[in-house]
């Protein structure tokens, strides 16, 4: 999702550049699985310091229930508002120096927020932050009572089994087996009864 701008930087401060985005999500993060496109609107718009570019996107991704683990779409809106700063001057091509960037440190040091030499603006790590915090803490099903659910049932009869196993494993005799040998080395083991 890179964009050239390099016409906008040489251009007056206000000027702005809209773009309607239908992007595939499937390249932007191996932990999310979209289900659909991201859609909507970038602008862009050429500050004293650089662009400032605020998006505004819907998409649907996989995600897992919070309860009973079972896949499950979640529709999701995807907004950030972010100055990037080219790296170089448009007009000269000269390096830039910290200095020279009239915006807040934090903006000046995130390596997402550069406009490279060859003045492309690269939403993607903007994007994928923004996604991951868009996404619900607690994905659920369409569910809404949990006693509705039959996966939720299924994983509670998963975990009553575990529990039962581990609950039979009790009543055993706990010898460690490296330990086992010794046993017949006991010198009443035998006798006592
Ligand atoms: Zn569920």
């Amino acid at each position: 999702m890179q964009f050239n701008v390099a016409q906008l930087l040489k251009e007056p401060i206000g000027t702005t550049r809209t773009y309607q985005l239908d992007e595939s999500l499937t390249e932007l993060d191996p932990d999310i699985i979209p289900l659909s496109a991201l859609i909507g609107t970038l602008h862009l718009l050429r500050t004293h310091s650089g662009v400032l570019a605020t998006g505004n996107f819907d998409t649907t991704l996989q995600v897992d229930c919070g309860r009973c683990m079972e896949p499950v779409s979640a529709q999701i809106e995807v907004a950030f508002e972010e100055n990037f700063r080219p790296l170089t001057e448009v007009t000269t091509g000269r390096f830039l120096l910290p200095d020279e960037f009239e915006g807040q440190a934090e903006e000046l040091e995130d390596f997402a927020l550069i406009i490279d030499d060859h003045h492309i603006l690269d939403i993607s790590e903007v994007l994928r932050q923004s996604i991951w915090l868009s996404v619900p803490m607690v994905p659920r099903c369409v569910f809404a009572d949990p006693d509705h659910c039959p996966n939720f049932a299924e994983r509670i009869a998963e975990m009553d089994e575990v529990h039962a196993d581990l609950a039979g494993t009790e009543d055993e005799p706990a010898v460690d087996p490296r330990w086992a040998a010794l046993l017949a080395l006991q010198p009443n083991a035998s006798e006592e009864k």
